[in-house]
């Protein structure tokens, strides 16, 4: 076992299964995604601690704890069909490619994006889709979707989003204003198209920016 092999089957144990994800698919989904593929060379001796990491345009990749219990929330399986918004590094994509049909990952960021298409090929991810856009309008194209999952916070679900879900489906995503407080919700698409929300704990996310999201900073790192 390598290095790297060794510290992911430690995060799996001691920050993911000791709080509470039991879904052997996401664990195992978990102990297969190497994580530092997805970080910046200079954080890879770091891309298995407990935290957040920045990947540049002044974002993070998430904790692989919140990947974990996001993706399990969504409660999804090798049928689902998947939108990740805030594609990011790619990471989280990775993890639900591993279990999933096909995922759609729309970013804002077009470097981001670029980044995360290249590393997600190259380890060999064809059933994962990186676009660039405001993820915010969802991804109409390949709508309907089981589980839209999200690693940005708004102050509600967009339209957009509960439109472009199957009945029955998911959406988990943190809700919040960045700055007062954040929760991972679950909103499940009933009869009727109402969703029902479940709460589950509270999150640190960065803003979902777009049509219906928060509007865009004034400045970004990353911006000239
Ligand atoms: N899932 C990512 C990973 O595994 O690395 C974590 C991404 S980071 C916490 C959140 C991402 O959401 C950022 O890259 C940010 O640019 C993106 N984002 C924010 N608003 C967005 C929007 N309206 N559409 C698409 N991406 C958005």
């Amino acid at each position: 076992m390598d290095g790297y092999a060794a510290k992911r089957e430690r995060m799996v144990a001691d920050q993911i299964a000791a709080r509470g994800i039991r879904d052997p698919r996401v664990l195992d989904a978990m102990r297969r995604v190497p994580r530092e593929e997805f970080v910046r060379r200079l954080s890879r001796p770091n891309a298995y601690a407990d935290h957040p990491l920045p990947i540049g345009s002044g974002q993070t990749i998430s904790q692989p704890y919140i990947v974990a219990l996001t993706v399990e929330a969504a409660r999804v399986d090798e049928h689902s069909h998947v939108l990740d918004v805030g594609t990011g590094s790619g990471y989280a994509a990775a993890v639900l490619a591993e279990i999933v049909a096909d995922v759609v990952s729309i970013e804002r960021h077009a470097e981001l994006a670029d980044g995360a298409r290249e590393v997600l090929a190259r380890l060999g991810y064809s059933n994962v889709t990186v676009v660039t856009g405001d993820g915010t309008l969802g991804w109409p194209d390949a709508a309907p979707y089981d589980a839209i999952v999200v690693a940005a916070a708004a102050p509600r679900v967009p339209d957009p989003w509960l439109e472009q879900l199957k009945e029955g489906g998911r959406v988990v995503m943190p809700v919040g204003t960045p700055g007062f407080g954040q929760k991972l919700q679950r909103f499940t698409l009933g009869p009727e198209r109402l969703p029902r929300v479940d709460d589950l704990g509270g999150v640190t996310f960065v803003p979902l920016i777009g049509t219906h999201g928060l509007g865009a900073p004034l400045f970004e790192e990353g911006d000239d």
